[in-house]
C-alpha cells in the first residue's frame, strides 16, 4: 500500500518544529536517523512510554486536539511523579488513513501543550494500520539519585494527594454525550478528563522532601497499593480527609474518589517533620495538598469511615470503557 507522499510531507511539516527546544540538552532533533540528547553532568534521564488506542482509551470521534493534549499530559504526569523536568518526546502514530483535518487538529493541540509545558518533539514514526493508535515516549532529566520513587515510604509518614479525586471518573460517563446536551458543570468535568494538569513543578519541588511518590492514573487505592508494595509498608486512610471533586450534582461518590482513574494528581508520602515545607509548597504553587492518612508498619490498606469503622480497602482500579 503506497501513501501519498505529499500527505506525508505535510505530516513532516507539522511535526518537524514542535515545542520548546532545550538547546543545552537536545543536540539533534527531528530529521536524522536518531535524535541526540545530551544530559548535563550529574543528571539522569527519566523515560516513560504510553500507548493510546482509539475506541479503547478515547472515543473514535474525539476532538483530535484534545486527544493530542491529553496524551502528552498523561505522559508528562509520569515525569512529574518522578520529579523530572521535561526535555523531549517521540511520537509514533498509526492511522487508518491520512485525514488531513484530523492530523492538523492533532498537531495544533500537541504544539500548544508542548509549548506550554516546555518539551520538544525530537522524532517519530507514522504507519498505516486498522486502529488509530498513538504512542508517546517522554524524556526528562533529574539530578542523579534525586528521582521520586515508589519505594521509600516509611511507617509514620504522612500520605498526601494534590488537587481533587474522582473528577475524571465522573466525566467518563459524559464522553459519548453530545456537547449541546451538557450542563456547565458537566462541561467542566469533561475538561478535567481531557486536560489533566501534570504536576511538574510540584514533583520537582518534592525532590528531597517526599519519601515516595507516583501519579494517580488508575485510582487512589490501586496506585497507593503500588507505593505500599514497593516500600514494604501498609497504610490507613481517613475517609473524611479525601478531597472529593465536585461532580455534576454534588461531591463524587466515595467509590470514584478511591477507585476512579485518570485524575493524574500526585500521591506522595513524607516524614511528619517535613509538614511545614509541604504546606509551604502548596501555597507557593497554588496547589491544594491534602493529607489523607498515614503509612503503617503493618501491611495492608485500610480506611477509617465516617462511622469510625476501619475497613480493608480493595485495591482494584476503576475500569472505564
Ligand atoms: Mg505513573
Amino acid at each position: 500500500m503506497s501513501e501519498s507522499p505529499t500527505e506525508f510531507e505535510l505530516i513532516e511539516r507539522w511535526f518537524a518544529d514542535l515545542g520548546v527546544a532545550d538547546l543545552a540538552r537536545i543536540a539533534l532533533g527531528v530529521g536524522d536517523d536518531c535524535a541526540l540528547l545530551q544530559p548535563q553532568a550529574g543528571e539522569q534521564l527519566a523515560l516513560s512510554v504510553d500507548t493510546l488506542v482509539a475506541g479503547v482509551h478515547f472515543p473514535h470521534l474525539a476532538d483530535p486536539a484534545l486527544v493530542a493534549r491529553r496524551a502528552l499530559r498523561v505522559n508528562l504526569s509520569d515525569l512529574a511523579a518522578t520529579g523530572a523536568q521535561p526535555v523531549a518526546f517521540t511520537l509514533a502514530l498509526t492511522l487508518p488513513q491520512v485525514d488531513v483535518d484530523w492530523l492538523s487538529g492533532f498537531a495544533s493541540g500537541l504544539a500548544a501543550d508542548a509549548q506550554q509545558f516546555g518539551i520538544r518533539l525530537i522524532g517519530g514514526d507514522t504507519t498505516r494500520g486498522e486502529q488509530l493508535t498513538l504512542t508517546l515516549q517522554v524524556m526528562g532529566v533529574v539530578p542523579a539519585g534525586a528521582a521520586l520513587l515508589r519505594a521509600g515510604a516509611r511507617p509514620g509518614d504522612c500520605i498526601a494527594v494534590s488537587g481533587e479525586l474522582g473528577a475524571a471518573a465522573a466525566a467518563v460517563a459524559l464522553l459519548e454525550r453530545p456537547a449541546s446536551s451538557l450542563t456547565a458543570a458537566e462541561q467542566a468535568l469533561l475538561t478535567r478528563y481531557w486536560l489533566p494538569e501534570p504536576r511538574l513543578a510540584l514533583g520537582q519541588a518534592l525532590r528531597g522532601i517526599a519519601s515516595a511518590a507516583l501519579d494517580l492514573s488508575d485510582g487512589l487505592a490501586g496506585d497507593l497499593s503500588h507505593i505500599l508494595r514497593h516500600s514494604g509498608v501498609g497504610a490507613e486512610l481517613e475517609e473524611q480527609a479525601l478531597p472529593r471533586a465536585a461532580g455534576a450534582t454534588g461531591p463524587v461518590p466515595l467509590a470514584q474518589a478511591l477507585h476512579g482513574g485518570d485524575d493524574y494528581e500526585l500521591c506522595f508520602t513524607y516524614a511528619p517533620g517535613r509538614a511545614a515545607e509541604v504546606a509551604a509548597l502548596g501555597r507557593q504553587l497554588g496547589i491544594a495538598i491534602t493529607d489523607i492518612g498515614r503509612i503503617t508498619a503493618q501491611p495492608g490498606l485500610f480506611i477509617h469511615g465516617r462511622d469510625a469503622q476501619r475497613r480493608a480497602l480493595d485495591a482494584r482500579g476503576y475500569r472505564h470503557f
